[in-house]
């Protein structure tokens, strides 16, 4: 760290004491904690300051925003972490100043119960726990521990995504603390920026009001398929899936995520989870539509059963392990074509034994108020999300639960991107979220219009850089200086 650096520092420090915000040192107990990640990132934050409020974040960014000049770099590297479940580990940088926002989880439901204003730092766990006790939901995605904001305004799949849409399309407003550490409502290209065009660009969103829904119960659970022949159980499925959708439409309360993972005591295993959002009383369509997707291929067990989507979270969340190594690729696929089928099974075969890999495949119906047809009616909800037809995203998930095996995973899920990349039916469209970052190209992610005006507005709101380090890099770090 530069003289100058640890001069902005020690101010800081002066400046954070007196406002009486909290903040850590690595020599600090409890920074250890505070500092880990899903992803294992070791670089360490010169100081990991923990706003309890909008005006908290305020005050902050505008310290450093107004003591920009003391360093060499312009104002000090600033990193925004929440949920920190960033595959690349992009919420942590050495010697940065990071402000951890998980103290902002707050929920707030209006009195018609159709939106709830959320706390830019909350984890989708907290914010299901809050709704389901006052009889509420929202779309989330798969994790309890990850980031709101973070997995809805990249774009946000999960399992209510059929019936209710993309995560980014459930943001009805964002506040927003900007480069010179004002509070101010996001609009206009802002918040068409933020539904799709990630969350850290314009400033540290603390807040947004996002669409929530009555509690439905869920039937959720496992399809399994026989794992002694893992070739035909994928083959099979996926091909049969593939004619099934050519003549009937999935319905909207059904989200089905195929995957392959390492389970202990079975291996490597296909299966695919079945998730049926609404009651099934009086209504025998979910046990048919179970029966037919089980029917695929040769089902081995089933483990559907009535819960709620809090408890579904929980569960799997349970499953995880706490942290891991490596990183994820991904492909996006229009469909199930047999060249993409034949890759698909190729890169099962082949996958590391470890418990922290696995391939999963999330969708895009075209049932969904987020596919292309429905989206583009409502000029209010605009968003810079661009894959809008229907799709299937893969994630290639490269983790390890030692460093080892990470490196294997990752090996794994960089020649799984290349072979899955080639077949017929892969989109020249990436899932910022899931992408390695060598493999992110921006120009294919937004319309050129769209990533245009992104450019400008980043240039326009944060002209000193004061977040060069915000996803996606807009502008290089160099140039944001
Ligand atoms: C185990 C696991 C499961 C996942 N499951 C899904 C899934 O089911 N569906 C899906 O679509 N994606 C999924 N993802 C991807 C996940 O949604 C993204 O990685 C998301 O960005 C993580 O957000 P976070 O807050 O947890 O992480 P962080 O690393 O803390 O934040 C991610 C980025 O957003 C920035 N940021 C976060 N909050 C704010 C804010 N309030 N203001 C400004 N900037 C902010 C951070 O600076 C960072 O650049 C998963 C990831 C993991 C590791």
């Amino acid at each position: 760290m530069s003289s100058a650096e640890l001069n902005h520092l020690h101010a800081l420090g002066t400046f954070l004491l007196s406002a009486e915000i909290p903040h850590f040192y690595p020599d600090d107990p409890d920074y250890t904690a505070l500092q880990a990640s899903y992803t294992s990132n070791p670089a360490k934050p010169a100081v990991i300051i923990r706003p309890r409020s909008a005006e908290d974040v305020a005050e902050v960014v505008q310290f450093c925003s107004s003591n920009s000049s003391s360093t060499a770099n312009g104002s000090m590297p600033c990193v925004i972490r929440a949920g920190g479940h960033d595959l690349a580990g992009r919420h942590t940088v050495a010697d940065a100043v990071q402000i951890d926002l998980r103290l902002l989880d707050s929920v707030a439901i209006s009195p018609d119960k159709k939106t709830a204003r959320i706390g830019g730092g909350i984890l989708l766990d907290a914010l299901l726990t809050a709704l389901e006790k006052e009889g509420l939901t929202t779309v989330v995605g798969g994790i309890g521990t990850v980031g709101y904001v973070g997995w809805a305004t990249f774009g946000g799949y999960g399992d209510s995504v059929p019936g209710r849409g993309l995560g980014c399309d459930q943001i009805v407003a964002a506040k927003v603390v900007n480069a010179e550490g004002c509070i101010q409502e996001a609009s206009g290209q802002m918040l068409k920026a933020i539904r799709g065009g990630g969350p850290g660009n314009w400033g540290v969103i603390t807040e947004l009001t996002i669409k929530i829904y009555p509690l439905q119960e869920i039937q959720a659970g496992m399809i399994i398929f026989d794992p002694s022949d893992l070739r035909g159980s994928i083959s099979t499925y996926l091909t049969n899936y593939a004619s099934l959708v050519r003549t009937e439409q999935v319905p909207t309360s059904l989200y089905l995520q195929p995957m392959v993972f390492n389970l202990l005591g079975m291996g490597t295993v296909f299966m695919v989870s079945f998730v049926w959002t609404g009651s099934t009383i009086g209504d025998d369509n979910c046990k048919k539509w179970q029966a037919k997707i089980a029917g695929l291929a040769n089902c081995i067990q089933q483990t559907v059963a009535t819960t709620t989507p809090l408890k579904k979270l929980m569960d799997t969340t349970a499953m995880l392990p706490l942290q891991v190594h490596g990183g994820t690729h991904t492909v996006t696929l229009g469909e199930y074509s047999a060249q993409a089928v034949a890759a698909l099974v190729e890169v099962a075969l082949s996958m590391p034994k470890d418990l922290g890999c696995g391939l999963s495949i999330h969708a895009l119906q075209p049932c969904s108020p987020s596919s292309l047809k429905e989206s583009k009616e409502n000029e209010e909800e605009e968003s810079v999300y661009n894959c809008r037809q229907p799709h299937m995203m893969l994630e290639l998930v490269g983790f390890g639960t030692t460093e080892e095996a990470g490196l294997e995973g990752m090996n794994w899920a960089a020649e799984a991107r290349a072979m899955l990349s080639g077949v017929d039916a892969a989109l020249d469209w990436t899932y910022f979220s899931l992408a390695h970052p060598d493999h992110v190209d921006l120009n294919k992610m937004y319309t050129a219009e769209d990533y245009e005006v992104m450019k400008g507005l980043k240039k326009e709101v944060d002209p000193k850089g004061v977040f060069r380090y915000a996803l996606p890099q807009v502008t290089s770090i160099a140039s944001a200086r």
